[in-house]
C-alpha cells in the first residue's frame, strides 16, 4: 500500500515537472503574419536560360501560384510580392538596385519570412552541347636520317569529331545563408565568395556587411542565433517535400549569396529555393508544365504549413 502511494506520488511529481517544463504554446495566436514571396530576376535580367524558357518567367509563374495557394489556406496572412510583372523589382534599372529594393520592401513590410524562388542552371549550354573530341588515331611511319642513322619513326594522325553531352544536372536545392554562432565565421562573411551553381543571382555582389560595424555585427549574431534555425527548419521541410514527391533533392545548402544576404541581414528568416535545373531539357519541361508547377506549389505549401505551425506554437526559433 505504502509502495503504491509512493509510486503514484512519483508519477504525480514527474507529471507536474513535465508540465512545468513544457514549452509555452499559443495555438490560437498566429505569430507568422507577414510572408514575403520573391520571384527571382525579371525584366532585363532573365536569370538562367533554358532551351525555351527563362528562370525569371518560371519563377514568377510558380511564385504567383504559390502565393495564391498559401493565401487560400491562410486568408489572414499578409503576402507581399517583390514583383508581380516581368520587370526588375520596383522597376529598377540595375541588379543592385533591384536587390536592395527587394530587401527594403521586405523590411518595410515587417516580413516575418522571406521565400525567394529561383531556378538552377549548370553546364555549358541548356539542353546539352557538342564537345570536340579525338575519335581516331592513325599511325604514320616515315624514315628519317641517312646511312647508318637511318631509322623509321612513327607519329600519329588524329581525327576529331563532335560528341553530344546531354546537360544532365537536375534536382532541387534550398539555400540558407551560411552562418553560425561562430565569431570567426561571422568575421569571414565579407570575404567569402562562394556562389554555388551558375545561378545568375551570383553575378551581383552588393557590398557585404562589415562585421566591424557593431550594429551589423549585432544583426549577424541575431541571425546566427535566431533566424538561422528557422531558415534551416523551413529549408529542410521544403527539401523533404520535394523528395517525397519523387524529385531528386540535392539537399539544403548554405550559400553566401548577396540575394539572400540583404534580407537576413535586416531581420527575418529567409530561404532561396532552386525549383530545378532549367538547363536540363526534361526538368525545364517539368518546371513549365501545369503538373510540375502544381506539384512544386503543393510541396512548398506543405512545408510552409508545417513551418508556420511550428513557429506559431513556438517550437522553433525562440530566442535563447
Ligand atoms: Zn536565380
Amino acid at each position: 500500500m505504502k509502495r503504491t502511494i509512493l509510486l503514484f506520488s512519483c508519477i504525480g511529481l514527474i507529471s507536474l515537472a513535465l508540465v512545468s517544463f513544457m514549452p509555452p504554446s499559443a495555438p490560437n495566436r498566429a505569430i507568422l503574419k507577414t510572408l514575403v514571396i520573391d520571384p527571382g530576376h525579371g525584366g532585363s535580367d532573365p536569370g538562367a536560360r533554358g532551351t525555351f524558357s527563362t528562370e525569371a518567367a518560371v519563377s514568377l509563374e510558380v511564385a504567383t501560384k504559390l502565393g495564391k495557394a498559401i493565401q487560400k489556406e491562410f486568408p489572414d496572412l499578409k503576402i507581399i510580392y517583390t514583383r508581380t510583372m516581368d520587370q526588375m523589382a520596383g522597376n529598377k534599372k540595375t541588379k543592385l538596385d533591384d536587390l536592395h529594393y527587394r530587401a527594403d520592401l521586405a523590411n518595410e513590410s515587417n516580413g516575418e519570412l522571406f521565400i525567394s524562388i529561383h531556378c538552377n542552371s549548370a553546364g555549358k549550354k541548356a539542353g546539352g552541347w557538342y564537345d570536340r573530341v579525338v575519335t581516331g588515331k592513325t599511325p604514320v611511319k616515315r624514315v628519317v636520317g641517312k646511312g647508318k642513322k637511318k631509322k623509321t619513326v612513327t607519329s600519329y594522325k588524329y581525327s576529331y569529331g563532335n560528341v553530344w553531352h546531354e546537360n544532365i544536372a537536375h534536382g532541387t536545392e534550398t539555400y540558407v545563408w551560411a552562418m553560425n554562432k561562430n565569431d570567426a565565421k561571422i568575421n569571414s562573411v565579407s570575404q567569402i565568395e562562394y556562389y554555388g551553381e551558375i545561378d545568375s543571382t551570383a553575378a551581383v555582389q552588393p557590398a557585404l556587411p562589415d562585421p566591424s560595424d557593431p550594429a551589423e555585427k549585432a544583426r549577424m549574431l541575431i541571425y546566427a542565433q535566431h533566424y538561422f534555425r528557422k531558415s534551416l527548419s523551413l529549408a529542410n521541410l521544403i527539401e523533404e517535400e520535394f523528395s517525397a514527391s519523387g524529385r531528386l533533392s540535392r539537399g539544403v545548402k548554405q550559400r553566401n549569396d548577396a540575394g539572400i544576404w540583404v534580407l537576413q541581414a535586416t531581420g527575418m528568416p529567409s530561404v532561396l529555393v532552386e525549383l530545378g535545373f532549367i538547363s536540363n531539357k526534361e526538368e525545364e519541361e517539368y518546371l513549365n508544365s501545369e503538373k510540375g508547377q502544381s506539384e512544386i506549389v503543393e510541396d512548398i505549401l506543405s512545408a510552409f504549413r508545417s513551418y508556420k505551425q511550428k513557429v506559431d506554437t513556438k517550437q522553433i526559433g525562440t530566442t535563447p
